[in-house]
């Protein structure tokens, strides 16, 4: 449990990354630029397309393995393919939203904070732009450049965009990877159903007696494959994060099949 909590954070911590919202930074235009000038183009970072992936393929593990354990454990209780189809196609889209609201409240909540700190920034700027631009030269200083170098750096950067140099070097921000919740909530959204399609349409189209084990061996081998993937975009060994999580679904496969059994047995279904 813990550990997926941790893993959902480090989800959000790289979900985060891409979404770029220009609302946002409609103060930049104004604290920096001239109305005619227009904004630089810009280009994702190869680093942030692969969180992006790195997120999508988390995304879809977590669909993979919990519509898994949802319709094995159904499967457990009921010989009723509609029972299993029903509750699988239900879980696949409580899963999937749930996954969508938590990154929206989460990946909105960055934002605003970030937000504020940027207008707070921005307030600075126009109160008491001598004192601004004597820390981001002081800031410069820190970073190892000497007292003429810094000044001018900080003085060419404020003549540029003075938001965007004091987000950058002040508060670590990146001027154009402002968050997106609406973004990271689909994302999150689509990458859950992808993942839920496999346990679901496996068992709901395997004959009868083979659903089960039909259903666990696909779904170890999808799990061996999101691990491995995201082990690697993650510059991780692919080999022990595929036995991780083919042992992680086929022990969840066991619980809710086990536990399905139980209550099937004991409810008469
Ligand atoms: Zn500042």
């Amino acid at each position: 449990m813990a550990e997926r909590k941790a893993r959902r954070g480090a989800d959000r911590g790289t979900l985060r990354t891409p979404g770029r919202d220009d609302r946002g930074w409609g103060g930049a235009a104004e604290a920096g630029r001239g109305a005619d000038e227009p904004r630089a183009p810009h280009h994702e970072s190869l680093g942030s397309r692969l969180n992006w992936l790195r997120a999508g393929v988390l995304g879809a593990n977590d669909g993979i393995v919990s519509t898994a354990g949802l319709v094995v454990g159904v499967a457990g209780a009921t010989a009723s393919g509609s029972a299993v189809l029903v509750a699988g196609v239900a879980g696949m889209f409580s899963g999937a939203l749930s996954m969508a609201a938590g990154e929206y409240v989460s990946v909105g909540t960055q934002r605003d904070t970030e937000r504020a700190a940027l207008a707070r920034e921005r307030r600075e700027l126009e109160e008491d732009p001598e004192a601004e631009l004597e820390e981001l030269a002081g800031m410069y200083r820190e970073r190892g450049l000497d007292a003429d170098l810094a000044h001018r750096v900080a003085e060419q950067l404020t003549a540029r965009d003075a938001l965007r140099a004091h987000a950058e070097v002040e508060l670590k921000l990146d001027s154009d990877e402002l968050t997106d919740p609406w973004q990271a909530a689909l994302a999150s959204f689509l990458s859950f159903i992808v993942g839920a399609l496999v346990p679901l349409l496996l068992i709901t189209l395997s004959p009868g007696g083979w659903r089960v084990p039909v259903t666990v061996a696909a779904v170890a081998g999808a799990v061996a494959v999101t691990g491995a993937v995201s082990a690697r975009l993650g510059g991780a060994d692919p080999r022990r994060a595929a036995l991780r999580s083919v042992v992680g679904g086929l022990l969840a496969m066991a619980v809710t099949f086990g536990i399905g059994t139980a209550v099937g047995g004991a409810t008469g279904v």
